[in-house]
This record gives C-alpha cells, sequence and structure tokens, in this order.
C-alpha cells in the first residue's frame, strides 16, 4: 500500500476518506489541523499555536514539519496518510528532505457540490465519525445521533455559508502551485468527487494506492 499525501478543497470528502483508509488498510493517519488542536496549553509556545490557529493564520514552516517529522519517527510500520500537509511548496520541499516514496491524490470538488456538502456535515462529538444530513448515504439511521457509539452529532462553527467561501478561497489560491510541483513530478493523481458517493471515490482510491 503506498503512502499518500491528499488534497482536497474544504468539504470535498477528505476526512472521510481518510476514515476509511484507517478502517479498511491501517493507514496512520496524520492530520496536521488534529495534531495542533491536540497539543496542550501547557507551554507559551503551545498557547502562540492555538492563537494563531484560532485566527485562521498558518503556523511556521519549521515549527510545521518538526511537528510533522517528530510525529513520523514514532509510528509503525503501516503506510501513511499525510492531511494537511504541505501546505506550500516551502513545506513540500521541506518534506522531501525526511519522507519519500508517496503519492499525491487531488480530490476535486465543485465549489457549490463542497458548498452543499459542508453545510450538512455532521460529525459524532464522542468517537468523530462523519455523516451527511443532505446525503442518502452518509445520513445517520437516527437523526443526531451517531449509528456506531450513540453520541450526539455536531455541526462545525466553521461550516457556515460565510467561513466556507473564505476558507475555499484559500485552499483554491495556495493548492494550485502545490499540484503543479507534484504533477511535474509524475505523483499526482486527479480524482473528481462531484457525482460520487464517499465509497465510489474510495473505489477510485484504491485502485490507485494498490
Ligand atoms: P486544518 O484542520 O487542516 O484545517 O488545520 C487547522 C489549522 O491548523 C490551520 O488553519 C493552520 O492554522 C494549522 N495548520 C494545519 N496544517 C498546517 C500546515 N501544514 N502549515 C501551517 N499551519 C497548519
Amino acid at each position: 500500500m503506498k503512502n499518500i499525501v491528499i488534497y482536497g478543497a474544504p468539504a470535498a470528502g477528505k476526512g472521510s476518506i481518510c476514515e476509511k483508509l484507517v478502517e479498511k488498510y491501517k493507514y496512520n493517519h496524520i492530520s496536521t489541523g488534529n495534531l495542533f488542536r491536540n497539543l496542550d496549553d501547557s507551554t507559551e509556545f503551545n498557547r502562540k499555536i492555538h492563537e494563531t490557529i484560532a485566527k485562521g493564520n498558518l503556523v511556521d514552516d519549521e515549527t510545521t514539519s518538526k511537528l510533522v517529522q517528530n510525529h513520523l519517527e514514532t509510528l509503525d510500520n503501516n503506510p501513511i496518510v499525510l492531511d494537511g500537509f504541505p501546505r506550500n511548496l516551502n513545506q513540500a520541499k521541506i518534506l522531501d528532505t525526511f519522507f519519500d516514496n508517496y503519492i499525491v491524490i487531488n480530490i476535486e470538488v465543485s465549489e457549490m457540490v463542497a458548498l452543499e456538502r459542508a453545510l450538512g456535515r455532521v460529525t459524532c462529538s464522542k468517537c468523530g465519525k462523519i455523516y451527511n444530513k443532505y446525503s442518502e448515504s452518509m445520513k445517520p439511521l437516527k437523526e443526531g445521533i451517531c449509528d456506531v457509539c450513540g453520541g450526539d452529532l455536531v455541526g462545525r462553527s466553521d461550516d457556515n455559508e460565510e467561513s466556507f467561501k473564505t476558507r475555499y478561497n484559500i485552499y483554491m489560491n495556495n493548492v494550485e502551485s502545490l499540484l503543479n510541483y507534484y504533477s511535474e513530478k509524475n505523483l499526482l493523481f486527479i480524482i473528481n468527487s462531484d457525482q460520487k458517493s464517499p465509497n465510489e471515490i474510495f473505489e477510485e482510491i484504491e485502485k490507485v494506492i494498490k
């Protein structure tokens, strides 16, 4: 199974894909956003990071790359899916100094479809499973309740229309140079997700990672 660097606009379906990679193939899922959110508040350094994230700014490249590098060293031999890193060309070049043998998958989605997915997205507050109220295949059996653990399903504070548009535009502006970089290295696979269910997208991904 190949290591993956995964890209996708907000609500493209990256979270569900990573969930399936972990469940079915025991991938190590490294989300830099999650790693940052999970840092405790015990040091001034960590508190500064939490402030940066709260403002929606990017953490500096050196701190972010070190965090990823340190985390990679703690992992077993299972394959890795990197989610949220690299976020710019500088980070991509740093990554190449300590991680190789990966492919890059970009989950493409049109802005309209992504917005609809963002507005319908709910996540279990206990186990993190992702649902979508507007999708027949991703609806919970009982509204507001997780099928797996019975936890409450909650929306994300940034999944409103205004915040979605900001995040989508920032993402589109930043991702182009990265995708060009990986395309030139022949590492890039593009999967369009507009008309597809998470299972259909996952089947396409399975074809490229094996
Ligand atoms: P995410 O969950 O990927 O949207 O990340 C949440 C926040 O964590 C971002 O808005 C940044 O503040 C920070 N972050 C995550 N990944 C990176 C990265 N590769 N470089 C810099 N900051 C990052």
